[in-house]
């Protein structure tokens, strides 16, 4: 059976490119293997600093998957923080990794580039991600396309450690939707929690309409025909939309004689109607905390099952411990 892998930190609310990017192709997968999703609070301390935060947005990012379509019954749903024997696997993974890998690293020479400040969890992130991945076998992974490069180091890494102790990992392919690779933030950029560009999946129906007319568009009169490539509203329409509201939304677009004004206001209520099933499950969750705890609880317990064996394999390889 299949192994498909996939985390998500809990660094801030849930949003349309996380949706598109890596949930819902996670929870399609979970029919056709076994599916262990968990949520990186370890990956977010690297950015969230109040512990009150941290927990609360790690509690929302398991009812969101959940109200999303997540069946725990099906999948692992669990704390990456549950099995802490995560940083033993990186510490042994961290040994075979060359500098210049992590040096090399976009989302690193990005954070530098903007002058963030840099901390050692931030330039190891690829190690523990490569940890996250190799410790349960993951035959396949699915992520927004950002996460590209990161998935290529892991397999580097996975091929380093093998060369040297002998064939312990799995190496996991990244499974990328080019439709949905890449879902743009409200000013243009991938949309990102740290960027604080995102539509959220459980805003208020309100607060979402205000983000979506918020948009900057360009100064086009309203009776002139509005450019499509690169407009930010169209993307987002082919995102949400179905084919039929994304191509009478173009069409609209090309045409003239409608407003940005009338164009977001459509893009507005195409968002809260795809989003309103999922709110609703949303509002149940977040009412019912102890039966999420409770599937956490049982996926972390499912996750050591899947990850002692082969923590054990690779400290054995490496000659760590007394070898039996
Ligand atoms: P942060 O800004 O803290 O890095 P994020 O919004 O990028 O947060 P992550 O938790 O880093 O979210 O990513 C979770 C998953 O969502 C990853 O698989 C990532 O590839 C995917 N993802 C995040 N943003 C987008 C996006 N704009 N389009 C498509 N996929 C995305
Ligand atoms: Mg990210």
């Amino acid at each position: 059976m299949k192994i498909f892998l996939s985390g998500i930190q809990p660094s801030g609310a849930l949003h349309l490119g996380n949706y598109f990017g890596a949930m819902q192709p996670a929870i399609e997968l979970q029919s056709q293997g076994q599916a262990v999703y968990f949520i990186a609070d370890y990956h977010a301390l690297t950015s969230v600093s109040d512990p009150r935060l941290l927990r609360q947005y790690t509690f929302d990012v398991a009812a969101g998957f959940l109200a999303c379509g997540l069946d725990p019954q099906k999948t692992i749903l669990f704390r990456q923080s549950d099995v802490p024997q995560v940083h033993e696997l990186a510490w042994l993974l961290s040994v075979v990794t060359p500098l210049g890998l992590l040096e090399r690293a976009h989302s690193y020479k990005d954070k530098v580039a903007q002058g963030a400040e840099m901390n050692h969890g931030l330039f190891a992130y690829p190690v523990l991600m490569a940890a996250d991945i190799l410790l349960y076998h993951a035959d396949a992974v699915p992520v927004g396309k950002d996460q590209k490069q990161h998935l290529e180091i892991a397999r580097d890494i996975a091929h380093k450690f093998n060369d040297r102790y002998g064939t312990v990992f799995k190496i996991p392919e990244p499974l990328i939707r080019e439709t949905t690779a890449i879902v743009p933030g409200i000013d243009g950029r991938k949309m990102s929690k740290s960027y604080h560009n995102t539509i959220e999946l459980f805003a208020e129906p309100k607060a979402l309409e205000k983000r979506i007319m918020g948009i900057p568009t360009d100064s086009t009169p309203v009776a002139d025909p509005k450019p499509v490539d690169g407009s930010i509203l169209a993307q987002l329409m082919q995102t949400i939309g179905t084919p039929a509201q994304s191509e009478s939304f173009t069409a609209r677009m090309r045409a003239g004689g409608c407003g940005y004004g009338d164009l977001k206001k459509e893009l507005s209520a195409v968002t809260k109607e795809f989003l309103a099933p999922f709110q609703e499950k949303y509002r149940y969750y977040q009412a019912v905390p102890a039966e999420v705890e409770a599937i956490l609880d049982d996926g972390a317990k499912r996750a050591r099952a899947i990850a002692l064996p082969v923590l054990h394999k690779a400290r054995a390889a490496t000659g760590l411990g007394h070898g039996n």
